[in-house]
C-alpha cells in the first residue's frame, strides 16, 4: 500500500517539492550551488520507492564520485529502509563496469577484464610512441594520451577519426597508427581504459540492441547529478538507456531474485523517465570533454521536458553567497540566477596574504586550531588548492602543528610504485592476458631480467602464438641463461600457486578472504617484501608499511563483500576515483583540489593560493573559455562553505626550485570589498605585529599608499586585490611575475649576521640571522624604527652598508 510521504516532503520549498513529485518522461532541475539539487534527487528516489512506483532494481542514479554515491545510497536507505540497497547508485564508470562485467563476452572480452587507469594508459602509450618512433613527429606520450582520451569522449575511434583527419600530414598518420595500435593492445590485454568503460558500453548497446533492451527494461528511472559535467559519451549512454524498448526480447530479470517487492504497475515499454540536475556555473570539466550544451539543449533533446529552477540556497551565509554571486556574475554567456539565503549575513570572509606559502600554510593551521577551540570539529573544515603540488607546503606545516588532516583524491595511495607492483601481481593472476602487468613484475624484485630477456620472451610468445604470460612457463625454451631461467621459473611457480588460491582450477568460488591470502602469498613468495625489508633505504620501510596497508584493505574488502572475488576487488580498486578516500576518519581536516570539492560542503573552507597563474591557472590563459572555466572552479570552491570562508595567498611561492612573485588573483578583485576582513594584506607582510590594519584602512579609505605601501621592497608595487584587475593586461607586462624577470634582483648579495643594511622603506637595520638557501635566502633584520622583519634577500630593496 501507499506509505506516507509527509516526512519526505517536509521542509521543501515549492520548487523543490515539484522537483520531487513531478512525474513525466523528462525533468531538468537547474540551480545554483547549495540550492538542494542533490538533496532533491535523493528525495525523489525515496519518493519513487515509497510510493512503489518503482522498485529498487529499476532505479539507476548517477553521481560524480563513488563517495557521493555511497552518501546518496545511505541517505535513501535512511528514508526507505534496507530494501533500497538493490539500487544502482554509482558513477558512470562504476555503472558501466557492472554492465561490462556481465556482457563483455558478447564482444570478445572476458568478464575478468582489467581496467587501465590513466597511469596504466600512459605507460602503454609511452611504449607505443617509442615503438612507432613517433617522437620524431613531435608526438609526446602526454599529448597523445589526452588526444586519444578526448576523441574517445566524443565516441570517435581510430578508423572514424582517420576518415576525417588530414592523412597527408605524416604526424597525423602517426597519431592514427598509435591510436589504432593502442586500441589493439588494450583488446589483446583484455583491458578497458577509463574512457572505454563508457564508450564501449555505448558501442555494446548500439551493436547489440537486445542487450541494450534488457537494461532499458530494467532501469525505469534514470537520475543524473552534476549533469553539467557529462561529456558526449556519457550523454550518449543516457540516451541509449532512455530509448523505448524496441525488440520483443523477454525480460531476463523478470523472474529471478532481483525483485525486492512486486511493483504495482507493470513495466512499460516506453523509454525510462529521466531526471537530470545541474548548474552550468559549476561546469569545470570541459578539459575532459564535458559539454555544457548537454544541459542547455536538454529541452530540445527531450521534448516536453519539465524544467524546475531552484533559487534558495540552504548552505551558505549571505556574505559567502554574495561573494560567490559577484564572482560568477563576471562570466558572460550565462543566465543570471538570483540565489539567496536566509541564513543571515554571517561572518565576514577572511582574507590573508602570507609572505611565502609556508606563511600562508601557518595561517591556515593557526586558524584551523582557533576554530577547533570554538568547538568546530576538524571534519567540518576543508582546505582547497588549485593543483595537487600545492598540498606539500600545507602538509608540512600541518604535520609540524599536529593538525590531523587527510588528502582527498590525488589517488595517492594507489599511485605508489609498490602498490602498483602488488596490484600488478594480482592482475597477472586474475587476467594473465594483461601483458603490461606481467611485464611490470618481471624484474620486481630483481631477477636479473632486463630488456633483452623481456624482448626474448615477447618474441617467443609471438612466434609460438602464445601469450607473454604463458611464455614464462617454459623458461628453458627462451634461450636465456640458467640464472635467468631460474628467476622466470620461480615467478611462474609463484603466480601459479596464487592462482590456485584466487581462481582454483577446481572452479570452486573461493572465499572472499582469498584475496588477502593470495596477495600475502604473492608479495612474500616472490621475494618482493624481503627485498624491501633488506634495503637500508628509509623509503623502503614506508613501502613495507604501505603494503601492510594494502593487505589491510583486502581484509576490509573480505569483511564488506562476503561473496567478493579477486575480480570484484580489482574493480573496486580501479574505480577509486579522485574524490574517494578509503579511510574516512572523521577527525581530520580534508585537503583537496577545487575540482575534487564539487558537490561537497563544510562549515569552514580555506581556499588557498588565490593568485594569478594559480587560479586562474596559467594553462587556462591560452584555452578558449579557459579563464571563464577557472572562474567557475573558483565559484565551486567558495560555495562549499557553510559558515566561514578564508581566502589566502602568498606573495612569493617557491615552485620547481624557483621563487615566484605572486600577484593576487583577479577573482579577489571581483568580491565586494566590504565582504572581506583582511587579516593581513600584501602591504602588511613585512610588518607583522606592527600596523596590521594599515593597508586595510588605506584601502577602505581609498588612500594612496594602499596595499603597496610596504611592497615597494619588491621594486614593484604589488597590486592590491581591489586593484588587481583594472590595469591587468598592462600591469602584467610591466611587472613580470618571475623573480628572474625584470623585477629587482640583488643577485647573490652577501649578507651575514651583524651586517648593517638600508631598506628603502624601513631605513637602517642590523641583520640578526640569515636562513634559507639560494633564491630563498631570508634575512632577519632588526630595524631601528620598524622592528624585526624577514626579507627575501634576492628581491628586497636593500643595500649593504
Ligand atoms: P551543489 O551545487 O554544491 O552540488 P546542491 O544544489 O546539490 O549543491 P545540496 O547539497 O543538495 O545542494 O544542498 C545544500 C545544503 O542545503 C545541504 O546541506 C542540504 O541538506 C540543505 N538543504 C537543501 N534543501 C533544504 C531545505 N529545503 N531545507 C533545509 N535545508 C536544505
Ligand atoms: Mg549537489
Amino acid at each position: 500500500g501507499q506509505q506516507g510521504q509527509d516526512d519526505l516532503l517536509a521542509g521543501l520549498n515549492p520548487q523543490q517539492l515539484e522537483a520531487v513529485t513531478y512525474r513525466g518522461p523528462a525533468l531538468l532541475i537547474v540551480a545554483g550551488a547549495g540550492s538542494g539539487k542533490t538533496s532533491v534527487l535523493t528525495r525523489r528516489i525515496a519518493s519513487l520507492l515509497r510510493s512503489r512506483e518503482a522498485w529498487p532494481s529499476q532505479i539507476l542514479a548517477i553521481t560524480f564520485t563513488n563517495k557521493a554515491a555511497g552518501e546518496m545510497r545511505e541517505r535513501v536507505v535512511d528514508l526507505v529502509g534496507d530494501a533500497a540497497r538493490g539500487m544502482w547508485i554509482s558513477t558512470f564508470h562504476s555503472a558501466c563496469v557492472r554492465i561490462l562485467r556481465r556482457e563483455a563476452d558478447q564482444f570478445g572480452f572476458t568478464k575478468s577484464f582489467t581496467i587501465y587507469d590513466s597511469g596504466d594508459s600512459r605507460a602503454l602509450i609511452k611504449r607505443l610512441v617509442k615503438e612507432h618512433e613517433a617522437d620524431a613527429y613531435g608526438l609526446t606520450p602526454a599529448a597523445t594520451q589526452s588526444r586519444i582520451s578526448k576523441l574517445k569522449n566524443e565516441l570517435a575511434d581510430a578508423e572514424s577519426f582517420a576518415r576525417q583527419a588530414n592523412m597527408s600530414d605524416p604526424a597525423e598518420r602517426k597519431f592514427v597508427e598509435i591510436f589504432a595500435d593502442y586500441q589493439r593492445q588494450l583488446r589483446k590485454a583484455n583491458a578497458f581504459d577509463f574512457d572505454d568503460l563508457i564508450g564501449q558500453t555505448v558501442f555494446l548497446f548500439r551493436a547489440f540492441p537486445k542487450v541494450a533492451d534488457t537494461y532499458r527494461r530494467r532501469f525505469r528511472h534514470i537520475l543524473v547529478d552534476e549533469y553539467q559535467d557529462t561529456n558526449h559519451a556519457q550523454y550518449s549512454l543516457i540516451h541509449e538507456l532512455t530509448r523505448p524498448v524496441s525488440s520483443d526480447a523477454p525480460d531476463p530479470y523478470a523472474a529471478n531474485g532481483m525483485m525486492i517487492f512486486e511493483p504495482e504497475t507493470t513495466p512499460e515499454l516506453e523509454g525510462a523517465s529521466l531526471t537530470v540536475v545541474g548548474d552550468s556555473d559549476q561546469s569545470i570539466y570541459a578539459f575532459r570533454g564535458a559539454d555544457i550544451r548537454n544541459i542547455s539543449e536538454f529541452e530540445r533533446d527531450f521534448p516536453g521536458a519539465r524544467v524546475v529552477l531552484l533559487e534558495q540556497n540552504y548552505r551558505s551565509t549571505q556574505n559567502i553567497l554574495s561573494a560567490a554571486n559577484a564572482v560568477i556574475g563576471n562570466n558572460f554567456d550565462r543566465k543570471d540566477k538570483k540565489l539567496w539565503s536566509d541564513r543571515g549575513a554571517g561572518d565576514k570572509i577572511v582574507g590573508f596574504t602570507g609572505y611565502s606559502q609556508h606563511d600562508e600554510a601557518q595561517f591556515v593551521a593557526d586558524e584551523v586550531e582557533a576554530l577547533r577551540r570554538t568547538g568546530m570539529p576538524y571534519s567540518e573544515m576543508a582546505v582547497f588548492y588549485r593543483t595537487n603540488s600545492q598540498s606539500r607546503a600545507l602538509e608540512e606545516i600541518f604535520i609540524r602543528s599536529a593538525v590531523p588532516y587527510k588528502i582527498m583524491g590525488g589517488t595517492k595511495f594507489y599511485e605508489r610504485a609498490e602498490i602498483k607492483d602488488a596490484m600488478a601481481y594480482l592482475i597477472a593472476v586474475a587476467n594473465p592476458a594483461d601483458e603490461m602487468s606481467v611485464r611490470r613484475i618481471l624484474n620486481k624484485p630483481r631477477r636479473g631480467i632486463g630488456d633483452v630477456t623481456e624482448t626474448a620472451i615477447a618474441r617467443f610468445a609471438e612466434d609460438h602464438g602464445i601469450s607473454f604470460r604463458e611464455a614464462l612457463s617454459v623458461p628453458g625454451q627462451l634461450g636465456v641463461g640458467p640464472k635467468i631461467q631460474a628467476g622466470i621459473g620461480h615467478l611462474d611457480a609463484v603466480l601459479k600457486e596464487a592462482t590456485e588460491i584466487l581462481l582454483p582450477s577446481s572452479g570452486e568460488v573461493p572465499p572472499s578472504t582469498s584475496v588477502a591470502e593470495g596477495l600475502t602469498l604473492l608479495i612474500a613468495k616472490s621475494g618482493y617484501l624481503d627485498a624491501l625489508r633488506a634495503s637500508r633505504d628509509p623509503q623502503d620501510e614506508a613501502r613495507v608499511e604501505n603494503l601492510d596497508e594494502l593487505v589491510a584493505v583486502t581484509r576490509d574488502f573480505a569483511r564488506n563483500n562476503p561473496d567478493g572475488t579477486i575480480v570484484d576487488f580489482l574493480t573496486e580498486v580501479a574505480l577509486v576515483a579522485d574524490a574517494d578516500d578509503l579511510d574516512d576518519e572523521s577527525g581530520s581536516v580534508s585537503m583537496m583540489t577545487m575540482h575534487t570539492a564539487k558537490g561537497l560542503e563544510y562549515d569552514a573552507v580555506f581556499v588557498t593560493g588565490v593568485e594569478e597563474d594559480l587560479i586562474p591557472h596559467r594553462i587556462s590563459a591560452g584555452e578558449p573559455g579557459g579563464p571563464q572555466e577557472e572562474r567557475r572552479l573558483f565559484y565551486v570552491g567558495i560555495t562549499r562553505a557553510r559558515k566561514r570562508l578564508h581566502l589566502s595567498l602568498a606573495m612569493t611561492r617557491a615552485q620547481f626550485g624557483e621563487v615566484t612573485v605572486a600577484m593576487p588573483s583577479r577573482f579577489l578583485q571581483e568580491i565586494p570589498g566590504d565582504l572581506v576582513d583582511w587579516r593581513q594584506s600584501p602591504g602588511d607582510v613585512n610588518s607583522r605585529g606592527g600596523t596590521q590594519s594599515r593597508a586595510l584602512n588605506a584601502r577602505r579609505g581609498g588612500g594612496s599608499g594602499g596595499f603597496g605601501s610596504g611592497g615597494d621592497r619588491f621594486g614593484v608595487k604589488p597590486l592590491a586585490p581591489r586593484d588587481a584587475l583594472k590595469p591587468l593586461s598592462t600591469s602584467m607586462d610591466k611587472f613580470p611575475n618571475k623573480v628572474t624577470g625584470k623585477v629587482r634582483d640583488n643577485g647573490d648579495l652577501e649578507l651575514t649576521a651583524g651586517d648593517r643594511i638600508r631598506h628603502s622603506d624601513f631605513g637602517e637595520g642590523r641583520v640578526d640571522a640569515v636562513t634559507g638557501e639560494g633564491a630563498k635566502r631570508i634575512a632577519h633584520v632588526r630595524f631601528e624604527t620598524a622592528g624585526l622583519k624577514k626579507l627575501l634577500i634576492k628581491i628586497a630593496p636593500i643595500e649593504k652598508l
